[in-house]
């Protein structure tokens, strides 16, 4: 057994630690504060490499693992979910679908630009009305003949990396039967280059957390792309999106291991430092114990998360373990943001001190890429209960 990264693992996780603590951590308040998207940053990011980690050298990605991916996720994550869920999704539901579905045209024509950071693209699998249960897509997509084109309508809900200045694309589910026909709905999905007409982008939302992180509801109203956007196999669109979702939720996991060391970190330094009753603050158990707690919770979050990344790897089964590391990662995410809010007091609740924006960003990472009911689910049927 062997619980350590390689050197060449630990060498760039300090090469994104020491950029996300140079280029990220100064601006991230700043950032939250005015809800702007750091275009500059994520270039620069890209510029680091970091979308094209896990995808080949000849689509412009460095070959790394999804060992490697997670570290970086979990590095910016240490200082800025919003930029760590830039990744998280630019890679994963932005460049994966291509990667894994694409015709070598496809691949050739979008993922350079994905894979070198200079464009990102959107999954748009959640609508206003299915999110767990994604399958009730009812955006449309029906094929025109006579000109040789899919004709969309419909509307995405929550779509992250949708609209910002360098987003080149929306991979997007919708169903592909023909109206009225009965039986089972065909799902597909289909690639929306941005800019096309009839694709719109609606303002982004006003959030909870994850403010510099780009959010929109999408519409499409006879939106036509050529025929050759179709991505993967026509009917085959729904279970393509649920297989990228696995790769998802260790990565999501890897968000929740950054923002839970970032909370024990803070909280240790601060229960040095902070005095009361003429002593630090650590000093009284029910402080110190809180930070033991953290602790426990980053250590069992990144094992959970880490393991599930390995299998991934090594080429194995890995759908439980990824769904065992996103739900207990997250749910833990939210208790430490909280505690370590706890252990700051009043300044806790300022947003000048990090641990008051990493509570408000870490209750998404519950929701995101599948809840935690939904997470449950798939445990329980993986234990043979017909849930
Ligand atoms: C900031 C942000 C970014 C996002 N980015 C994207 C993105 O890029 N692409 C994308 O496609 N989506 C994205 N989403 C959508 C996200 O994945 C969904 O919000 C999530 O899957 C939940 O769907 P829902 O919101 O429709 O909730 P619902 O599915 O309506 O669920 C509501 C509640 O009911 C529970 N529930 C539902 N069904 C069951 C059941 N069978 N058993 C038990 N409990 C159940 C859920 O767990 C939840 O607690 C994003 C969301 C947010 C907020």
């Amino acid at each position: 057994m062997d619980f350590d990264l390689s050197d060449e693992q630990e060498q760039f996780r300090k090469v994104v630690r020491d950029f996300a603590v140079s280029a990220i951590a100064p601006h991230a308040e700043a950032w939250d504060r005015d809800h702007s998207f750091p275009t500059d940053v994520v270039l620069a990011m890209g510029e680091l490499g970091l979308f094209g980690l896990p995808f080949p050298e000849e689509y412009g990605g460095s070959g790394s693992d999804f060992t490697t991916l997670c570290v970086a996720i979990e590095e910016l994550g240490r200082v800025d979910q919003s930029m760590a869920i830039t990744l998280e999704a630019g890679v994963g539901l932005g460049a994966n679908p291509i990667y894994q579905f694409g015709t070598e045209e496809q691949k050739q024509r979008w993922l350079p630009d994905l894979c070198a950071g200079k464009t990102l693209g959107g999954f748009g699998l959640t609508e206003p009305e299915a999110g767990s249960d994604a399958g009730g897509t009812r955006t449309r997509a029906v094929l025109d003949a006579s000109s040789g084109e899919w004709v969309i309508d419909g509307e995405k809900a929550f779509i992250t990396n949708s609209g910002t200045d360098i987003t080149s694309l929306v991979t997007i589910t919708a169903r592909t039967d023909a109206p009225g026909s009965g039986g089972k709905p065909e799902i597909s999905t289909i690639i929306v280059p941005s800019g096309t007409p009839g694709f719109e982008v609606q303002p982004p939302y006003r959030k909870m957390g994850w403010h510099a992180s780009d959010t929109h509801g999408l519409t499409f109203s006879d939106c036509r792309v050529p025929e050759a956007n179709l991505l993967g196999e026509r009917g085959r669109g729904f279970a393509g999106f649920l297989a990228i979702l696995d790769d998802g939720r260790v990565a999501i996991a890897a968000l929740a291991v950054g923002v839970i060391q970032a909370c024990l970190e803070q909280s240790v330094q601060y229960a040095k430092d902070r005095n009361a009753f003429g002593k630090p603050i650590g000093s009284y158990q029910a402080v110190a114990f809180k930070c033991s707690d953290l602790a426990v919770m980053a250590e069992t979050a990144r094992t959970l998360t880490y393991k599930a990344a390995w299998l991934k790897d090594q080429g194995r089964p890995f759908k439980r373990e990824a769904a065992m590391a996103k739900l207990y990662a997250t749910e833990a995410a939210v208790t430490a943001t909280r505690e370590a809010t706890q252990v700051f007091g009043g300044y806790g609740f300022m947003d000048e001190t990090p641990v008051a924006r990493h509570y408000r960003d870490a209750k998404i990472l519950e929701i995101g890429e599948g809840t935690s009911e939904v997470q449950r689910m798939i445990i329980a049927r993986d234990l043979g209960l017909p849930v």
